[in-house]
């Protein structure tokens, strides 16, 4: 460990927290599956491409995801997976690593694993939320284990279990975050050549360059859905002018332009109505959502299960939305493939029709799955089969970790602050 208590990458990987740690729960009732163990293993997926998220020191080291497995008392598995990024929200590998480890699994051992919302309430009492639920994205991880479990002990795929048809294919939006305009050009073209017909592109701070940049890639694709997002970017003064000017420029809708706690902000931009406006940091849980719409802030919701605690918070959300007439797209934190698996599920099920910004495939290099996602010339299949669908591969796990250890340790460790 480190001085100070805290823990060192360096321990994190090559410590205690490299070795899954188990829990065992006593059997009760013989005929009664419970969830006897979870194991938690950390990794780092390489990456190709320019994305502002997965820069600096730990960023560049590829796309975090914790592989959170779940084995119940009758030998089935859920896997599950969590997605922190430290430059887009406050969750990192480490934090993520350790919620999951030392509080949400632990928390959930012995219980029945198809009650999903129990699960929550357990998890609630472990980590309590400060503004909305606690570790949102570690929580995820667990969150879609359990939803796999649950659907294979139950033989029900995701839409399934909530009652609807699987839906999809889904279309994709090819994510354009370009530090030049000549970039853009080089980043559209390889979309198209994979397929793409959709943009999203990155903007904020610079208003000036962005509006460049939403006519040239609008110029370049006049009849794709031009999707803007700022990751809550820009200031609220110069949001009130971007918004126009990038609908000027042919954006159709413009999300996350400023921080989620300027709640005026949000409805100046709304009631200005230059261009539909989405959230997406900020909206966690079904709570804050429903008090966000009530103060007329947004007109719809970038969605991912990822960032808001899982499926089922994303699920609530999504018919909460769709009961107010809000729009909801479909989007994601870079997804790898055991998280990429569990949202095109639900966007299927709930019958996604606009381009998803789901852009794991267009950035992550590696897979862990015995077959991969069917994703092809933009667009991507719901999988089929219970629970999420897929099948993990755990040698492919057992090989991205190993590697993202030998990755890491052959790399200095950041200067460590305080302790
Ligand atoms: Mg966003």
């Amino acid at each position: 460990m480190a001085r100070g208590g805290g823990v060192t990458r360096r321990d994190f990987l090559h410590g205690a927290a490299a070795v899954p740690l188990v829990w065992s729960a006593a059997r009760t009732a013989e005929r009664d599956v419970k969830i006897e163990r979870v194991e938690v293993s950390a990794a780092r997926y390489p990456m190709r491409g320019y994305f502002k998220f997965f820069t600096g020191a730990r960023g560049s080291h590829g796309r975090a995801a914790v592989f959170v497995k779940v084995t119940a008392s009758d030998g089935s598995v859920g896997w599950g997976q969590s997605v922190p990024i430290a430059k887009w929200s406050d969750e990192t590998l480490e934090t993520a690593t350790i919620a999951l480890q030392d509080y949400f699994g632990p928390a959930v051992v012995g219980r029945d694993p198809t009650d999903i919302a129990g699960a929550h309430e357990a998890m609630d009492a472990a980590v309590a939320g400060g503004f909305s639920t606690g570790m949102p994205i570690a929580r995820a991880g667990l969150d879609l284990a359990l939803h796999d479990l649950a659907g294979k002990l139950t033989g029900r795929s995701l839409a399934e279990m909530w009652g609807r048809a699987r839906g999809g294919p889904l279309t994709l939006s090819w994510t354009v975050n370009a530090r030049t305009l000549d970039e853009a050009d080089a980043v559209m073209a390889e979309g198209r050549t994979r397929g793409y017909r959709h943009f999203n592109i990155k903007v904020a701070p610079d208003v000036v360059f962005d509006v460049e940049l939403a006519k040239r890639v609008r110029r370049g694709a006049p009849e794709a859905f031009l999707w803007a997002d700022a990751n809550g970017g820009y200031e609220p003064q110069t949001a009130l002018k971007a918004a126009p000017a990038l609908a000027d420029a042919g954006v159709n809708v413009l999300e996350s332009p400023i921080k989620p706690n300027r709640i005026s902000g949000y409805q100046a931009l709304k009631k200005q109505g230059a261009l539909p406006i989405l959230m997406d940091e900020g909206v966690v849980s079904p709570v804050e959502l429903e008090e966000f719409i009530r103060l007329g802030m947004l007109d719809g919701v970038a969605m991912k299960p990822s960032r808001c605690g899982g499926l089922a918070s994303a699920k609530q959300q999504i018919e909460m939305l769709e009961n107010r007439g809000l729009m909801w797209l479909g989007s994601g934190l870079t997804d790898p493939d055991i998280s990429l698996a569990a949202t095109l599920g639900l966007f299927g099920a709930f019958g996604l029709a606009k381009p998803a910004a789901l852009n794991g495939p267009q950035f992550l290099t590696a897979d862990v799955l015995a077959k991969p996602l069917k994703v092809a010339d933009g667009a991507a299949e719901a999988p089929d089969g219970p629970g999420l669908g897929v099948e993990v591969d755990e040698q492919k796990v057992r090989e991205l970790v190993a590697r993202t250890r030998a990755g890491d340790s052959g790399k200095a460790d950041e200067p460590r602050r305080g302790g």
